[in-house]
């Protein structure tokens, strides 16, 4: 008898019971709006935004509705118009070209490596056409982030982070999110805080920081945030910063709150359910593990692996194969975007030269998510069945 998994890869943990009891709270009180405040009270979105600032280290932090709302935001901040060209990555997910479209602006994607990153040399080459990189850590995977700041540096290029999954990571010590001048985090249900949607824009620099509080309909209420720039930065922008709502409400934030307390922890529970996985997993015939540089602490909320110049057939057996198991995972390689996954060549509104490079990469990535709720157990034996259909699928004719 082959072995059956039987747990489900879209079940999170609840929400702690503290944040359900706020929440309710709030929902008891009626005032659910961000600046619905009696007296001096500062309310919980402003809170979240003062930890979750402190949790970063960064200046300033803003609460919004979405990661991807995050994104534009953080572009129409900077300045970018309808017309300019953005860079971001290939591999990535469907909000991050979206949110460059949504202003208009033009997607130019840079390929990505085996490493799952951020292709350094292609970045050098494309930097000329673009002042804005949105650099998507996609599934976690932090390129040589002291090299790409040096690239984008010496050709004027602002980065903006999307570290939808890597709250919690850092490269060489320095948190996600602080290399670049902007970083945008999601608290969507996936990632690595859960408050159904919403999102976080932190950053330092006064005026855009600014100019983003005005955009997310702060309307002439900025100086009620717990971690916005001082109101004199204020002061001109109000005038010409249009109002583009997008604002999180106190709910939400009062279900984030504890979660960002608990978030070390959650973040090494992560990891010894990848490493679990990763260690069985090595030296599997016909699939490379990615391997995670040394400057790298990442956070293993998901794992991909590498089926590189497998035929489409036997690379389809494979997660038919694992799903008959009870192993869900997904390929980046399929030909049309499917549930959550889609690549650079699905978003046609944005047509971009083929990557042969990086089209051999995509074509191999097989990606899982490892919600907490699966036990280190769990992740062994899911682990020992992709090792085992991947070996017989790779050593059948
Ligand atoms: C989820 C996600 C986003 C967008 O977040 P939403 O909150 O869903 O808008 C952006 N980038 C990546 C890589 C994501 O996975």
């Amino acid at each position: 008898m082959k072995t059956v998994f039987t747990g489900s890869f879209t079940q999170q943990e609840p929400i702690p019971e503290s944040a359900i009891e706020t929440a309710v709270e709030i929902m008891r009180s009626g005032r659910l709006h961000r600046y619905n405040l009696v007296g001096e009270d500062e309310g919980e979105v402003s809170a979240l935004e003062r930890e979750f600032a402190a949790y970063t280290g960064a200046k300033y932090c803003l609460a919004v509705a979405s990661g991807g709302y995050a994104i534009a935001t953080a572009l129409r901040a900077l300045g970018v118009n309808a017309g300019d060209r953005v860079l971001t990555n290939a591999f990535t997910l469907a909000p991050v070209p979206g949110a460059i479209a949504s202003l208009g602006a033009v997607p130019v994607f840079v390929g990505v490596t085996e490493q799952l990153t951020i292709d350094l040399e292609d970045l050098r080459a494309k930097a000329k056409f673009a002042d804005v990189l949105v650099l998507s850590h996609m599934r976690g995977h932090l390129c040589d982030m002291d090299e790409l700041m040096k690239i984008c540096r010496s050709m004027d290029v602002k980065v903006v982070e999307d570290c939808a999954h890597t709250m919690g990571a850092s490269w060489n010590g320095i948190p996600s999110g602080r290399h670049g001048d902007m970083a945008c985090y999601s608290t969507q249900t996936y990632k690595h805080i859960n408050s159904g949607e919403g999102g976080l824009l932190t950053g330092d620099d006064p005026q855009t920081m600014a100019r983003a509080t005005m955009l997310t309909g702060s309307y002439m209420l900025y100086a009620r945030h717990g971690a916005a720039p001082h109101p004199v930065e204020f002061e001109q922008i109000k005038y010409t910063t249009p109002n583009v709502s997008g604002r999180m409400d106190h709910l939400r934030a009062a279900i984030l709150r504890p979660q960002v307390q608990d978030l070390e922890t959650q973040c090494k529970r992560w990891n010894e359910r990848y490493q679990t996985v990763e260690s069985v997993l090595w030296g599997t015939p016909g699939l490379t593990v990615v391997e995670r540089p040394e400057q790298e602490t990442y956070v293993g909320s998901s794992i991909q692996f590498l089926l590189l110049d497998w035929s489409d057939e036997k690379v389809n057996d494979v997660i038919a194969q694992c799903l008959e198991r009870g192993v869900e995972m997904k390929w980046f390689g399929g030909a049309e975007p499917n549930g959550f996954t889609s690549r650079y060549d699905s978003w046609r509104y944005a047509p971009s030269e083929r990557m042969p490079a990086s089209d051999r990469i995509l074509k191999g990535i097989v990606d899982m998510r490892l919600p907490l709720t699966f036990s280190v157990e769990d992740c062994a034996v899911i682990a020992q069945i992709i090792r085992e259909e991947v070996s017989t699928v790779f050593q059948a004719a």
